[in-house]
């Protein structure tokens, strides 16, 4: 991050926390695989023992049910696709129309392989019905899948209300916690959550790590075969200088979200304001209260999200058009459409995500270059301009 520039894309990926870092360098310093039984494997074995017991205080969880992984994709993929499964007598997946593509795309695939796929909608502010979720649930759907948060619009899920319907249903429930952890309180022991993924590059762990937060007691069939580590459910060498960074920013966040959250939604407000004043026919996305504290999804009518994004950057101000695994890819968001944005409006959207290095610096930044990018921009996609290009 260089001083002159302001970084507002931690939804995508956030400053490395030097504790974390420096957990990493002293693992990574010493030999010896895990799984090895001489001295140097002990004490790497004793290093990821001692993570997963910090992850899973943290998290109000078991030891033995925290399952690391290579991040959030990996977590979800192995929850999607495991849990469904392990159930072959159930055909039928609820997932919400909004997940991330870590989720969605499991799904589609599983529904390609002959599962029947329940695509839960969203009201306009991106939010699932529990009610509706529960009368969906049946003895014959493997899995409901619906996210803590959202990555784009920021939305956050009644989470415990469908977790509860899920448990009273007798179906496996999982969320994808990885944009809630550190902005949220995320505590994996609540009613029905059979399963819950995590990130470690979004909480100020090196990108590579994660975790799957798993109930002791449910099925699940693994994705990768190989070793037999973490209870055979996720075989692969145990990267313990990466669970050793994880544990201490996942400690990080969870001691720290209070305080975070405050300041950062301050921050966030005050940046809504700044740009709806700048540009009152701007539309803010996702929902007024239920948000996560870091963001800001603004949908600018007229303009290209991808040329606002351009002509910030060369501003000094780094944004996204919505996911950063996504960006680049000129389609329209499934996440705005699911909410019902017009086409039109939604091709103008931006996301500033601001995390725990986001400063007022960063807002007076955007709020000194936005009038003049959104004059460019707005020329830039006019008619008149169009043609002579
Ligand atoms: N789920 C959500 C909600 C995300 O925002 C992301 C990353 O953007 C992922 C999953 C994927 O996580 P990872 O980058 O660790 O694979």
């Amino acid at each position: 991050m260089q001083p002159d520039r302001a970084y507002l894309d931690h939804a995508a990926t956030t400053t490395l926390l030097p504790e974390a870092v420096d957990a990493w360098a002293q693992a990574a310093s010493r030999v010896g695989n895990p799984s090895s039984l001489h001295s140097a494997g002990r004490a790497a074995r004793r290093l990821v023992e001692e993570s997963r017991e910090a992850i899973a205080d943290d998290l109000h969880v078991r030891p033995s049910e925290v399952i690391f992984t290579s991040g959030g994709t990996e977590a979800d993929n192995l929850a999607v696709k495991g849990l469904v499964w392990a159930q072959p007598d159930r055909g039928r997946i609820l997932c919400s129309a909004i997940e991330h593509h870590a989720v969605l795309d499991p799904v589609s695939w599983l529904g390609d392989q002959g599962c029947k796929v329940d695509w839960l909608t969203v009201d306009e502010f991106g939010r699932v019905d529990p009610e509706t979720v529960r009368a969906r649930l049946s003895d014959d759907v493997a899995l409901c899948t619906v996210m803590w948060a959202n990555n784009e619009v920021g939305t956050v899920q009644p989470i415990a209300e469908i977790a509860r319907a899920c448990e009273e249903a007798g179906v496996p429930f999982h969320t994808d916690a990885v944009q809630a952890l550190g902005q949220l309180r995320v505590d994996g022991s609540l009613p029905g959550i059979t399963s819950l993924a995590l990130s470690g590059h979004k909480i100020g762990a090196p990108v590579g790590t994660g975790a799957l937060v798993l109930r002791r007691d449910a099925r699940i069939v693994p994705v990768t075969h190989g070793g037999g580590q973490e209870r055979d459910v996720r075989s692969g060498t145990f990267d313990a200088p990466g669970i050793a960074a994880l544990a201490v920013a996942v400690r990080h966040a969870v001691d720290h979200q209070a305080l975070h959250a405050e300041e950062i939604s301050a921050l966030r407000d005050e940046l809504i304001s700044a740009i709806l004043q700048v540009a009152p026919t701007a539309v803010v996305n996702g929902h007024v209260s239920e948000r996560l504290p870091g963001n800001v999804h603004v949908s600018f009518p007229g303009c290209e999200g991808d040329t606002l994004l351009m002509l910030l950057d060369a501003a000094g101000v780094e944004c996204s058009t919505g996911s950063a695994c996504t960006a680049g890819v000129p389609e329209p968001s499934h996440v705005l459409e699911a909410m019902g944005v017009a086409p039109a409006v939604a091709r103008g959207s931006l996301r500033f995500s601001l995390g725990r290095t986001s400063t007022q610096a960063d807002i007076d930044r955007v709020v000194e270059v936005l009038p003049g990018v959104l004059d460019r921009a707005s020329r830039a996609s006019s008619p008149r301009v169009r043609r002579t290009r």
